[in-house]
C-alpha cells in the first residue's frame, strides 16, 4: 500500500468557483441564511477549510418551500409543455459535460474521492442520468380503462406531478446523490427544495448555477445547505411539501418517516446496507478477487451498496482471502485530486472515528486482521484498506454498517443454495448482493432466494439509470431510476365519465 498525502494542485475554473461566496438558492436568487450563519467545509485529506456555505435552517426552507409552491402552482413551470420540460432536463446534462472536469475536481477536494472516479462514475453517471430521465417528461401515459358498470362509461387515468418536493441528500455521491433525485423530479413536472449533506455541499451549489443557466424558472429548483436536524428536519416536517425523497442512514431515514407523518406526505428511502458478495468454487476466482476487493474498497467503502460481507467456499476460501488481501495492497492512498490515488480519505472526522471504532471492535471480537487496520499519515481522514478474515455472524463488524474500506470474510461449506441464502439474508438490510459463479443455475436460484433490491451476477456496485435501484427490508422504500422511479414523483388520476 502506498501512501502519498499531497494535494495537487485545482484546475482554474474549480478554483474560482472556490473564491466566491456561497449563498443559498431560493426562488431563483443566490441569498445569505437569514440568520447569517454559515458553516465550513473541509478537505478531507488535509483537514482545511476550503470554504464556507450558509447554514440554513427553518425560516429558508419555509421561504424555499413557498417559491417552489408558487412555481408548481402559478409559474410558467405548471404550464410547460412535456417536450420543453424534456429539453430542460436534457440540457443539465449537456452543460455538465461541459464543466466535468470542475467537478469532478470539486468533487473529489469536498468528499476526498480519487477524481478519476469522480469524472468517470460521478460526474459521467449523473450526465446519463439526466439525458435517461428527459425521455420520461414525454413518456408518462396514463390509461384508458375498459370497466363493468353498466352504462356508457368513458374511463381512464392520468399521471401528474406529485407537487413540491423535498430531496434530502448524502455525502458519499453528492453530485450524483443530486441527479438521481432532481432528474426525475424534473421530468416528471415537481419542484424541488433540494438539501445537500453539511460535508460535502459544493457540487449541489455549483449544480444550482447550470439549473439557472439552463434556463428553468425561479423557484423550480431551490437548494438550501444546512445541517440535517435543523434545514433537514425542517424539510422533512414541513406542512406545505407533498413528498420527501431521502438517501442516507437508516436511524436518520426512521427519523423522516416520523418526521412525514404530521401531513402524510409521500415518503422515498434509500438506506443503509450490509451487502453479500458470495463466491462459489466454480467461479472464475480471479475475477471474483478483483471484483470483491473492488466491491469494498471503491469510494472508501461508502457505498450504501459495499460488499462488505465476503462468504467465500471454504475450497477457495485461503485463495479468495490472500487475493482480497494482496488487491487491497496494490491500492494507492492519498489525496483524491491526484490522478494516481485509488483510495482517498474517508469524509469527515465523525466517520474516520466511526471505522477506528469498528476495527477495534473487530479485534477486540477475535477478527483476524490479514491486511491494513491502521489509520496511515497524521493528517486527513484515512484508514487503510482493510481485510477482516474469520469473522462470523455475531459480530458487530458483521451485523453493523461499517461505511469504511474494511471487508468481513467468512467461509461457508455448505452446497445447499437454501443454506447459502440463509446466511446471505442473515441481516436487517436488503440492498444488493453479488453472486459468483459460472453455473448459470446457481446464478439465477441464488438470484431469487437473495431478499435484496439489485442482485449482481459476477460484478458488484453496478447501476444504470435505466436499472431499478433500492431496498428491501431496513434498506428502504421504494426505487430509485428506471421506469420505477417516475412513481416517487408523479400521482395517478382516475376519471370516469358517464355520458
Ligand atoms: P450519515 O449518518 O451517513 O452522515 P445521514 O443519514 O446522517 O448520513 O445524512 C444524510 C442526510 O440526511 C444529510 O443531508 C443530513 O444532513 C440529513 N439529515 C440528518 N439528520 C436529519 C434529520 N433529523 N432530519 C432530516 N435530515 C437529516
Amino acid at each position: 500500500m502506498t501512501i502519498a498525502i499531497r494535494k495537487p494542485s485545482l484546475g482554474s475554473a474549480a478554483t474560482a468557483f472556490l473564491a466566491k461566496p456561497h449563498k443559498l438558492l431560493i426562488d431563483g436568487k443566490w441569498v445569505d441564511a437569514k440568520s447569517g450563519e454559515t458553516f465550513p467545509v473541509e478537505d478531507p485529506a488535509t483537514e482545511e477549510v476550503i470554504a464556507h456555505v450558509p447554514a440554513g435552517d427553518k425560516a429558508d426552507v419555509d421561504a424555499a418551500v413557498a417559491a417552489a409552491r408558487r412555481a408548481f402552482e402559478s409559474g410558467p413551470w405548471s404550464r410547460i409543455l412535456p417536450g420543453d420540460r424534456s429539453r430542460l432536463v436534457w440540457r443539465l446534462g449537456d452543460l455538465l459535460e461541459q464543466h466535468a472536469d470542475e467537478f469532478a475536481e470539486l468533487e473529489a477536494l469536498d468528499n476526498g474521492k480519487p477524481v478519476t472516479n469522480a469524472r468517470r462514475d460521478d460526474v459521467q453517471g449523473s450526465i446519463n442520468m439526466f439525458r435517461y430521465m428527459a425521455g420520461w417528461s414525454t413518456r408518462l401515459t396514463g390509461e384508458t380503462i375498459p370497466v363493468s358498470s353498466p352504462g356508457n362509461w368513458h374511463v381512464y387515468t392520468l399521471r401528474e406531478p406529485v407537487g413540491v418536493v423535498g430531496q434530502i441528500i448524502p455525502w458519499n455521491f453528492p453530485l450524483m446523490m443530486a441527479a438521481w433525485k432532481l432528474a426525475p423530479a424534473l421530468a416528471a413536472g415537481c419542484t424541488i427544495v433540494l438539501k445537500p449533506a453539511e460535508q460535502t455541499p459544493l457540487t449541489a451549489l455549483r449544480f444550482g448555477e447550470l439549473i439557472q443557466e439552463a434556463g428553468f424558472p425561479d423557484g423550480v429548483v431551490n437548494i438550501i445547505t444546512g445541517y440535517g436536524e435543523t434545514a433537514g428536519a425542517a424539510l422533512a416536517n414541513h406542512p406545505d411539501v407533498d413528498k420527501v425523497a431521502f438517501t442516507g442512514s437508516t436511524e436518520v431515514g426512521k427519523l423522516i418517516v416520523k418526521a412525514a407523518a404530521g401531513n402524510l406526505k409521500r415518503v422515498s428511502l434509500e438506506l443503509g446496507g450490509k451487502s453479500p458478495a458470495i463466491v462459489f468454487p466454480d467461479a472464475d476466482i480471479d475475477r471474483a478477487i478483483s471484483g470483491t476487493a473492488s466491491a469494498i474498497f471503491y469510494n472508501q467503502g461508502q457505498c450504501c451498496t459495499a460488499g462488505s460481507r465476503l462468504f467465500a467456499h471454504k475450497s477457495v476460501y485461503d485463495r479468495v482471502v490472500e487475493g482480497v488481501s494482496a488487491e487491497a495492497g496494490k491500492i494507492k492512498i492519498g489525496h483524491g485530486l491526484d490522478p494516481n490515488v485509488n483510495l482517498g480519505p474517508l469524509v469527515s472526522k465523525e466517520q474516520h472515528n466511526r471505522v477506528r471504532g469498528f476495527l477495534e471492535s473487530g479485534r477486540k471480537e477475535g477478527a483476524e486482521v490479514v491486511t491494513g487496520g491502521n489509520v496511515p499519515g497524521n493528517q486527513g481522514y484515512f484508514v487503510e484498506p482493510t481485510v477482516l478474515a474469520n469473522t462470523n455472524r455475531d459480530m458487530r463488524v458483521v451485523r453493523e454498517e461499517i461505511f469504511g474500506p474494511v471487508v468481513c470474510v467468512q467461509s461457508f461449506d455448505d452446497d445447499d443454495l437454501e443454506a447459502v441464502a440463509k446466511f446471505a439474508n442473515d441481516t436487517e438490510y436488503g440492498l444488493q448482493a453479488s453472486v459468483w459463479t459460472r453455473n448459470l443455475k446457481v446464478a439465477h436460484m441464488m438470484a431469487r432466494k437473495i431478499r435484496a433490491g439489485t442482485i449482481c451476477i459476477n460484478n458488484h456496485n453496478y447501476g444504470d439509470p435505466a436499472w431499478p435501484f433500492g431496498g428491501y427490508k431496513q434498506s428502504g422504500w421504494g426505487r430509485e431510476m428506471g421506469k420505477e422511479v417516475m412513481e416517487h414523483y408523479t400521482e395517478t388520476k382516475a376519471i370516469a365519465a358517464l355520458h
